[in-house]
């Protein structure tokens, strides 16, 4: 049988998008390996949003070359972000890589190796729009949906708009009927994916709250999570969704980027830190036990000591639950690369240090407030040390326990008894 080694780069819909991939290659009679040296065919579902994800992934292919030297019948295929944007300049690079498939055109995967195996050539596939969604991958207690492809938001610092194209929409029925699928297979949890899931537009009509309404009465469903949302497009009509949904979990992602609204102007995030403030507010009186998270970019050009001060006064009034934080990285195209007023490296780390310090302490003060509670943790499996599981609550709170005979997808009640910044560690009760 032969082999193949799969490596996913980057985001959720990457995950997701990996997953299908594995899917189409398993139903074609392959069985994947962890050691790369012994596949028949490499993927390497690549990202781009910062410098440094697309350097990971150009050591990698660098040091697949002399795995190719041992086995010249092995296929290397580059997928994904980073395909979309490099082109056929990629091949120029390195020309061991033998297919590159942008974000549209993964669908195509298993016909694009049949040919190499048929006639090696180099192919080369991106199409800037349309391209179907893979169906998704179902058999697991947790399971990424994507319900739209691409931004229309341009964000002066983002590359993602250039690479996935515009925003399109799932039909709700399709939605629906993969959610019922994963659910059937025996899907716990599912989290709906798109890069701002607010909006949601089917052809059909309706709105991002209605699919949540929908998914919300599938039997047999126990968590719905979504993201990513952004703060210019939260509706009231989510906000009562989210409180009033029976299994739509209390956790909102909701990317801030930065508190000084002449930052925000330049990075085109259409909403003001007053505007956020309001939503957070909303979301805190009205959503029970809700938990909010973040991401912040600290460097943004022309960024002063001023702006990033006034971050660090946002992130103590914020209070967010976990901030994902972020170094700025110019990427070529975007108008943010062009500006001046670049931040030099080393005050941007700097900065990133004093900005998780600030919030590090604050995750941690929120942590330690769920002391003695006992929470319900969906298990997803053994974690990093051996007889510990790790699972998560409907919160997203990462929870660790000595493993007793749970299994994952398994829901248990876990006393919390040492809460720490990233995460909680309890017993079973
Ligand atoms: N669509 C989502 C949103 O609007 O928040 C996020 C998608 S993006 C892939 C994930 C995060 O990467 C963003 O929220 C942002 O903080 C970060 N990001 C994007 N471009 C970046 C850049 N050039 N440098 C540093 N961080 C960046
Ligand atoms: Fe990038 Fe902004 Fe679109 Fe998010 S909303 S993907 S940060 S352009």
């Amino acid at each position: 049988m032969k082999k193949f080694f799969l490596l996913v780069y980057g985001c959720q819909m990457n995950v997701a998008e990996g997953e299908s991939i594995r899917k189409a290659l398993l139903s074609e009679n392959y069985c994947e390996t962890e050691d790369m040296t012994k596949a028949d065919v490499i993927i390497l579902h690549t990202c781009c949003v910062r410098e440094a994800a697309e350097e990971k992934v150009l050591g990698k292919i660098g040091e697949i070359k002399g795995i190719k030297r041992d086995n010249p019948h092995l296929i290397l295929g580059i997928t994904g972000c980073m395909a979309q944007k490099e082109n056929e300049k990629l091949f120029k690079r390195a020309p061991h890589i033998d297919f590159i498939l942008g974000t549209a055109n993964l669908s195509e995967i298993l016909s694009v190796i049949s040919s190499i195996e048929n006639e090696r050539k180099h192919i080369l596939k991106i199409d800037f729009e349309g391209g179907d969604i893979l169906p998704v991958a179902a058999g697991k207690f947790s399971v990424y949906i994507p319900i739209m492809t691409g931004c229309n938001n341009f964000c002066s610092y983002c590359i993602v708009p250039y690479v996935r194209g515009r925003e399109t929409s799932r039909s709700v029925e399709d939605i629906l009927s993969d959610v019922k699928n994963a659910v059937n297979a025996g899907a716990k949890e599912i989290t709906f994916l798109g890069q701002n899931v607010n909006s949601f537009a089917p052809e059909e009509g309706g709105d991002f709250a209605d699919l949540l309404a929908a998914a919300d009465k599938v039997e047999g469903i126990s968590r719905i999570r979504f993201m990513t949302s952004h703060p210019k497009d939260l509706s009231d009509k989510l906000i009562d969704a989210l409180a009033n949904g029976e299994h739509i979990a209390p956790h909102l992602h909701l990317p801030m980027q930065h508190a000084s609204n002449r930052i925000l102007k330049a990075m085109n995030r259409n909403y003001t830190k007053e505007h956020y403030l309001n939503l957070l507010d909303k979301l805190r009186k009205n959503v029970c036990h809700i938990s909010v998270t973040t991401d912040l970019i600290v460097g943004f050009p022309s960024e002063t000591e001023e702006d990033f001060e006034e971050l660090i006064g946002f992130v103590k009034i914020a209070r967010w639950d976990a901030a994902y934080t972020f170094i700025y990285s110019k990427r070529s195209g975007t108008p943010a690369a062009n500006m001046e007023n670049q931040v030099e490296e080393s005050v941007k780390h700097e900065r990133l240090n004093r900005l998780m310090e600030t919030q590090n302490k604050i995750s941690r003060e929120i942590n330690e407030s769920l002391k003695d509670n006992v929470e319900v943790v969906l298990v997803e499996g053994e974690s990093k040390t051996k007889g510990v599981y790790q699972g998560r609550t409907a919160a997203n709170k990462l929870v660790l326990f000595p493993h007793k005979d749970e299994k994952p997808g398994d829901s248990v009640k876990v006393l919390i008894k040492e809460p720490q910044t990233w995460l909680l560690k309890g017993e079973r009760v």
